[in-house]
């Protein structure tokens, strides 16, 4: 179990990379167990060579049990949503730059509705002004955690939340591509257009059913 999932957060984190949603020292992804275990990326190491042997097993108050590196420098955004939300088993933590630059510019401030999937998956969406990495983005995080599943960071990056790590990662994945959607109606001299409230309301009760 412990090994699967530590192989699952470092392969996870390696298609963020590999998908251009950060860069090779930025970004973290985790995974939560059951009993309250924490498995994370470590600070430091570069995306494209990370192994299961680098991630870094924490409890809940952050002390480590396991792993011979240093956790990510985002551990602590990452333990404040598992201790308030008990229903999120993996959170992913990216700088998607299509995302970051409409969020920074003021364009994004909604869940944008330009697709039906990023309406089931985005539509618990925040987006909060810059705070410095760490224990502050941490501070941040904390106004938002409970009405959120998707928080982005201004001049930063988000931080998404899931039941799995795939989950996770789909929603930073979603949020890009909205995003680059959004930019392309821009580009198009578009203010962009976003799906009628009473069809966001028929996709929702469309996908309770499936
Ligand atoms: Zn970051």
């Amino acid at each position: 179990m412990s090994l699967e999932l530590k192989m699952k957060v470092a392969q996870g984190m390696k298609r963020l990379y590999e998908r251009d949603l950060v860069s090779s020292l930025g970004g973290n992804l985790s995974a939560r167990t059951d009993d309250g275990r924490v498995f994370i990326t470590p600070s430091g190491s570069p995306k494209w060579e990370l192994t299961e042997e680098d991630i870094v097993e924490v409890d809940l108050n952050g002390s480590v049990l396991s792993g011979k590196l240093k956790p990510s420098s985002e551990l602590p955004s990452h333990l404040l949503i598992y201790r308030e939300r008990t229903d999120v088993f993996a959170v992913a933590h990216a700088h998607p730059p299509h995302a970051v630059a409409l969020a920074t510019a003021g364009f994004l401030k909604e869940p944008p509705h330009v697709t039906p999937e990023e309406v089931l998956y985005l539509r618990r969406l925040s987006v909060l002004e810059f705070a410095p990495p760490g224990i502050k983005t941490a501070q941040a995080i904390s106004s938002a955690v409970h009405s959120s599943d998707v928080i982005v960071v201004k001049n930063h990056g988000a931080f998404s939340m899931g039941k799995s790590i795939e989950e996770a990662i789909a929603r930073i994945e979603i949020l890009e591509e909205a995003s680059k959607i959004i930019f392309m109606q821009l580009l198009l001299g578009r203010l962009p257009m976003r799906i009628p409230d009473n069809l966001v309301e028929e996709i929702l009760e469309t996908y309770k059913k499936t």
